[in-house]
């Protein structure tokens, strides 16, 4: 039962993928950067602006902000004189929101939604186009960091070649040999892979952390997956084992994210010392017909709020394997915004449907599924007769109802993208997690401080990001509502700062990304 996806799978892994990942990046880097020719003026002043921050208590209006060198060097209630020079760009922010840019904390920028490395190399052109917009799309939707959560120095680097791009922190990930996620993958494959893999003897929790903190990283990633649902086949790692993780990380103030959606998995995560649990609780082990909280799913969530442990609700990881099966999804303004017109062409063709094809059978009744008819499909799979999607959805929405009500730790992570569903775009998919988070109870307030403060916190980014204060790096965003009124805000963005340069949202969108550029093999250089 493939289908309760909750982290990525090793998609790619052959050694050509890897080629043409480098040949588009360096592509991305010649050309890309035609889409981006202005400079940041050596001082930027927002004026009259009203700072939504979540450290402060009200909004701070008719403020003037002023950045250099990529920093905010002061927020002010009144307006400063300007500085004489022509090298400074004013923003009037009469009527606007200035707040701090979103924080993703659960990403996987190494994958593209809908495809695995296989079709990547069968489809190169619709795949050079899905990594060409990628980081743009993270941005239109205000996500100016991310923290991808499964990665290397090697793909950090392929990532900073990018002319523009969320700023992007990565966690080593320590799975053990055999168990998830690299199950199915050969030893070799999974060596390639998993460089911090936790090898019994040879490669023990504290040499791991020593190697990834070495390279570079944020974090520490975990993992505590037995199988799908019910499913009860997959190696595991000791307790013992992850706790001496856990202490080496800890030593090296480096947080440990955990992989765990089912009841037994967040229990492991507490009795581990874990600091987040990366996954909503939507998998009740031993209880899969209950949708409503269970006395054992209230305890396990009740553990989570009293040792205060960081939770990610990942809501999209199962609306995601259900929105492909929306006749529509694929028509949506949002998406076309988000998406390269080849690439939407591709998924709607019977190749890009290949994964609500696999899906299929095990979600739609058998007569559902040869009717044919794909209205009747989309409104089987939102009824509570659907199989196995349905009642795990609700769980994870019960769940998630109950911790923000009781005003748990949530970190934002949307775990874009998740499955290889297409329905899970960059950056879209983050905005579409805010929204089933605001269905499932949580304020946009609440949504607005897991996405900024929160998970600045958490990460130990506090001196760098999430919050607008003297000293922060200059990622921030104008909008034109309170974001801690209205989520929508984040779907009509006026202006991105990424570093104290100024963005338009219009520019990252899908249909400007170097519509000149003639992707074919051809023109890149292999
Ligand atoms: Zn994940």
């Amino acid at each position: 039962m493939q289908r309760f996806i909750c982290a990525q799978y090793t998609w790619q892994s052959g050694a050509g993928a890897r080629r043409t990942h480098m040949a588009v990046f360096i592509a991305f880097a010649i050309v890309l950067s035609a889409c981006f020719r202005s400079a940041a003026a050596r001082e930027l002043r927002i004026e009259h602006v009203t700072v939504v921050s979540a450290e402060r208590s009200d909004p701070l209006r008719d403020a003037t902000v002023v950045v250099r060198d990529k920093r905010i060097v002061s927020v002010t209630a009144s307006s400063l004189p300007r500085a004489s020079g022509s090298d400074v760009e004013v923003i009037d922010g009469t009527s606007l929101f200035l707040s701090p840019g979103l924080i993703d904390s659960h990403v996987h920028t190494n994958e593209l939604a809908g495809m695995v490395g296989s079709m990547e190399e069968r489809f190169p052109v619709v795949a050079r186009a899905l990594r060409k917009q990628l980081p743009r799309s993270y941005l239109y939707f205000g996500f100016t960091t991310l923290v991808d959560l499964i990665s290397t120095p090697v793909h950090l680097r392929e990532w900073n070649a990018y002319p523009v791009h969320p700023d992007l922190y990565f966690c080593g990930a320590t799975p053990i040999p055999g168990g998830y996620p690299p199950t199915y993958q050969t030893k070799e494959e999974q060596a390639r892979t998993y460089p911090y893999m936790l090898v019994e003897g040879s490669n023990a929790p504290a040499a791991v952390v020593k190697k990834m903190k070495t390279d570079g990283a944020l974090c520490v990633k975990a993992f505590y997956e037995r199988g799908f649902g019910e499913v009860d086949v997959w190696p595991v790692p000791r307790l013992e084992t992850i706790r001496a993780l856990v202490k080496a990380a800890q030593a090296s103030h480096m947080p440990v994210l955990i992989h765990a959606n089912s009841t037994d998995g967040q229990e492991f995560v507490l009795d581990a010392g874990g600091d987040i649990i990366a996954h909503g609780l939507w998998h009740w082990n031993g209880e899969p017909q209950s949708t409503e909280l269970t006395a054992r799913a209230k305890g396990v969530l009740d553990r989570v709020l009293k040792a205060n442990v960081g939770w990610q609700a990942t809501m999209r990881v199962l609306a995601g394997d259900r929105d492909v099966f929306d006749p529509e999804f694929l028509s949506a303004p949002r998406v076309a915004a988000v998406v390269p017109p080849a690439a939407i062409e591709w998924y709607r063709s019977n190749d890009g449907q290949w994964y609500r094809n696999a899906n299929a059978p095990t979600y739609l009744s058998k007569a559902v599924l040869d009717s044919g008819d794909l209205s009747k499909q989309w409104a089987f799979i939102r009824s509570p007769e659907a199989p196995l999607i349905g009642p795990a959805i609700e769980r994870g929405a019960s769940a998630v109802r109950y911790m923000a009500a009781h005003h748990a730790r949530f970190l934002f992570g949307s775990d874009t993208p998740g499955s290889p569903s297409f329905a899970n775009q960059p950056g879209l998919n983050g905005w579409l997690e805010m929204r089933l988070l605001v269905e499932a109870g949580l304020t946009p307030a609440q949504v607005f401080r897991a996405a900024t403060l929160t998970n600045a916190e958490a990460l130990g980014l506090t001196d760098e990001l999430g919050t607008v204060q003297v000293g922060k790096r200059a990622n921030l965003l104008l909008t034109r509502q309170d974001p801690t009124q209205s989520i929508q805000t984040y779907d009509d963005i006026v202006k991105i700062i990424l570093g104290g340069r100024v963005l338009d949202r219009a520019e990252l969108a899908a249909q400007r990304c170097c519509a000149e550029v003639d992707p074919s093999p051809r023109n890149v250089p292999l």
